[in-house]
């Protein structure tokens, strides 16, 4: 959801800084752990420990022992489908903005025919300092009425039960594409204390660019909602399977119906400032089974020179 007040322009920070802080990490086996020595990928923490900062994606393998047939993890209540590949059983880790800095566990369980085998990993979660914001506000600048308070509600809740909803294939593949050619503004995971009150971060990256640019689907999916929301204005929500969905708001026009199948770099909207905007710009978030996570760290783990070797 966007924060209340509206999205605006604060930080600035190039997208070569905004790569470098994610954290890239691929499990090649798993007693002992071993770590790719070349390559994107980078490891924090100590051996065997899986680490990332809140807000973004690691890569987690485990090698296809001939006889699983499934794999599926649990993450701080969360469930996490993994696909297979030729790498093996592969599973996008999310670590949401809020989740709480420290070690936790990753649990997999490989289902065969003999039975389920149990994996346990420690992932030691960072800590990424967001911008906070205190802001002063005029009372009736921030609170909603109740026609609005009821519509924004249902409008969470409309969107909480589609984004709850996991489709068991994996629609996408290959790279992803940032959906519009723009100014990343670094918002991602920004707090706001409007009247000493603190909002919900900010779940999406903004990326200011001109009214009507081309908004593009960053790959393969469904579009599983097109609205028009109180605060996210015109939105459309794309499933890519298993529990991962990107998201694309303050759009002028949406041009694809719910139910639609979308391509990679399909056109599903133009850039506007509908909903509570204070200039054009897109929201554009991603929920990676249930957590909030900065859509460019799935730039940074899927680059588009290594998409035709690794997938
Ligand atoms: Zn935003």
């Amino acid at each position: 959801m966007m924060n209340p007040g509206g999205d605006r322009v604060p930080y600035m920070r190039s997208r070569l800084d905004l790569l470098a802080i994610m954290a890239v990490v691929l499990l090649t086996s798993v007693f002992p752990v071993d770590i790719l020595p070349s390559g994107p990928h980078e490891l924090h923490g100590t051996d065997g420990q899986l680490s990332g900062k809140q807000g973004h994606v690691l890569l987690v393998t485990v090698p296809d022992d001939g006889r699983s047939t499934d794999a599926v993890g649990r993450f701080l209540g969360r469930q996490i489908p993994f696909y297979k590949d030729s790498s093996g059983y592969v599973g996008l880790l999310g670590i949401d903005l809020q989740d709480t800095p420290g070690t936790h566990e990753l649990a997999i369980e490989m289902r065969s025919p003999d039975g389920p085998r149990r994996l346990s990993y420690n992932v030691l979660v960072i800590k990424e300092p967001y911008p906070v914001q205190h802001l002063t506000l005029p009372r009736d600048k921030v609170d909603l009425d109740e026609a609005s308070l009821v519509r924004v509600k249902a409008e969470q809740e409309q969107v909480q039960s589609v984004l709850d909803m996991v489709s068991r294939e994996r629609l996408w593949h290959g790279s992803f594409l940032e959906p519009v050619q723009g100014t990343i503004t670094a918002a991602f995971g920004r707090v706001r204390i409007i009247n000493g009150q603190p909002r919900s971060p900010h779940n999406g990256e903004d990326i200011a660019a001109p009214l009507g640019a081309d908004v593009v689907a960053m790959n393969d999916g469904v579009a599983r909602l097109a609205v028009d929301h109180f605060f996210s204005g015109k939105g459309v929500f794309v499933d890519h399977g298993l529990g991962f969905y990107s998201m694309y708001f303050h759009l002028a026009e949406i041009l694809v119906q719910e139910g639609e199948p979308v391509k990679r770099g399909q056109v599903i909207g133009k850039v506007g400032d509908s909903g509570r905007a204070t200039g054009p710009h897109l929201h554009w978030g991603v929920r990676l089974n249930g957590a909030r996570v900065n859509p460019y760290s799935l730039l940074t783990l899927f680059p588009d020179s290594t998409a035709t070797t690794k997938r």
